[in-house]
């Protein structure tokens, strides 16, 4: 292919429509054609040819490109094969890239790190897909020592949802559970406009700092089947969502309502408060009083 800068609207353009493809809604195309904010999310993820970057959903390659002069090392998991052709053709004579194609979520990035970066952490970077954003990143968290950051493209709700505070009506087990294995901070702001075809939302970037310890001593199962069902129904009380929301498997005590409570009142708060309203050091220190409890 002749020199094209495909992070231009009209190289994106031409090259849809060299291989004839149209951006699919299903797995979440949604093009970058702006090198400004490509750069803002590389400069934002610190990459330099140390690292080795897992990226998820390359494209028709416009990030991988720009990650590929910079990283070490990049390797791309894709899940629609349709686009061989076009990373093919526009990663053609760069030999730091490996492609796998496949579903990130049924792929095996413990293994990646082992083989690609010798078991040390990666870096992820993504224009993520968003239709299935929050099992991504969840993923990544829990694959502890895997990545050591994760600076993605979202949408501006779900970066607003993950930086929130107790109170606020956006705050739910997502919020804790980000905020249990990283340090989140928005980078910027994201119009439709960047995008090929426009996506109907603002986008944020968000940048998630893995942490090296939980920043609260609870024990973690448990901790986040107490959040889990403290948030299931979000206008139940916490002791109502903990004591219908508690599954078989989360713990081996009968825990009724009268207990919940009162491990609420000895943490100096309300009997009927709402899960919206505890900290993630609240929701650890009450899940940890209901595991020790009798
Ligand atoms: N990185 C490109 C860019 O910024 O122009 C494309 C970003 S587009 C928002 C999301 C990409 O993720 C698409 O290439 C899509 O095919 C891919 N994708 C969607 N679901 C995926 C999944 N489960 N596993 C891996 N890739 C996926």
């Amino acid at each position: 292919m002749e020199y094209i800068d495909i992070c231009t609207p009209g190289g994106t353009l031409y090259v849809l429509d060299k291989f004839g493809i149209k951006a699919r809604k299903k797995y979440g195309q949604n093009f970058l054609i702006d090198s400004n904010i490509v750069r803002k999310i590389i400069s934002a993820a610190g990459i330099t040819k140390e690292d080795c970057v897992l990226e998820i959903g390359p494209g028709i390659g416009t990030m991988t490109g720009m990650l590929s002069e910079a990283a070490g090392h990049v390797v791309a998991v894709e899940i629609d094969e349709s686009l061989r052709p076009v990373l093919t053709e526009t990663l053609a004579g760069r030999d730091n890239i490996d492609i796998i194609w496949n579903d990130v979520l049924k792929t095996d990035l413990r293994e990646i790190a082992d083989r690609h970066n010798g078991g040390r952490p990666m870096k992820v970077v993504a224009n993520l897909p968003y239709y299935v954003t929050t099992p991504i990143i969840m993923k990544l968290l829990k694959e502890k020592g895997c990545f050591d950051s994760i600076t993605v493209m979202v949408q501006k709700e779900v970066a607003e949802r993950i930086c929130s505070a107790p109170g606020n009506k956006n705050y739910g087990a997502i919020t804790l559970a980000v905020k249990y294995y990283s340090e989140p901070e928005v980078v910027t702001d994201v119009s439709p406009n960047c995008f090929i075809p426009r996506p109907g939302v603002t986008s944020s970037v968000l940048c998630l700092k893995a942490r090296d310890e939980a920043p609260v001593s609870a024990d973690e199962k448990f901790l986040f089947a107490v959040i889990r069902a403290s948030f299931n129904q979000r206008r139940k009380t916490i002791a109502n969502g903990i004591v219908s929301g508690l599954e078989h498997g989360d713990t081996d005590k009968n825990i009724t309502r009268e207990d919940v409570q009162k491990c609420l009142s000895e943490m100096g708060l309300k009997e009927d408060v709402r899960g919206e309203k505890l900290s993630l050091e609240e929701f650890a220190e009450l899940s940890e009083k209901l595991r020790n409890m009798r």
